[in-house]
């Protein structure tokens, strides 16, 4: 399968926001936002207006980036939402929002994206008890996912739970944390979506010309 193999960094710095693609580094003062907050490349501080095709266009990357979709993925997740019922932009943020590898995340098995989708590709993780190992996995209210008993030993894992934990879990995920276990309560509402702000609406524009 395709993916992204450059740095998560600049990615960020394209979108001049913080996407969270890197664990506790995103959480410091060596984040790459703070110490460079303007675009890379050669044209990355030069001031440039902005069309409303390029609004756009930068609203759908930080989306996808900040779920780790590929377009054709991110399109399909686009597809879908419209024919939902609903608006076509929650639909979309609250479809991204309960694949396995982002509920991972958010539960604190992970501290990335990218670590969670290793996890899970590696068939560490259990839903309603049966192995899952396909990162865009979707997750529906009432599902359990669990760590298998074999990985709970990992230490990396119980420090990423104890630091997502002291951030706060989303109200739509219940923790027990001694089992590494959660429960998806509800589904996702729109204020409880994404970490950084987005403007999906702008996506639904640019996709539906
Ligand atoms: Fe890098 Fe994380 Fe900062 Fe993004 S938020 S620039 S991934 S350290």
């Amino acid at each position: 399968m395709a993916r992204y193999i450059g740095s998560v960094c600049k990615l960020c710095r394209r979108e001049n926001t913080k996407l969270f693609l890197k664990s506790e580094r995103c959480y410091t003062d060596k984040c790459a936002i703070v110490r460079r907050s303007f675009p890379p490349g050669q044209h990355g501080q030069a001031r440039i207006k902005q069309s409303e095709y390029s609004l756009q266009l930068r609203e759908k990357q930080k989306i996808r980036r900040l779920y780790g979709v590929l377009e054709r993925q991110f399109r399909g997740y686009f597809e879908r939402a419209a024919r939902m019922k609903g608006i076509t932009g929650d639909n979309l943020l609250q479809l991204l929002e309960r694949r396995l590898d982002n509920v991972v995340q958010r539960m604190g098995f992970a501290g990335s994206k990218k670590e969670a989708r290793q996890l899970v590709r590696h068939g560490h993780l259990l839903v309603n008890g049966r192995k899952v190992n396909i990162p865009s996995f979707i997750l529906k209210a009432g599902d359990v996912v669990e760590l298998r008993e074999k990985s709970r030993s990992i230490a990396h894992i119980q420090q990423t739970i104890s630091a997502v934990e002291k951030r706060g879990f989303p109200s739509w995920l219940e923790i027990d944390k001694g089992q590494f276990r959660g429960k998806v309560l509800s589904l996702p509402a729109r204020d409880e979506s994404t970490l950084p702000t987005v403007k999906e609406q702008l996506v639904v524009e640019l996709y539906s010309k």
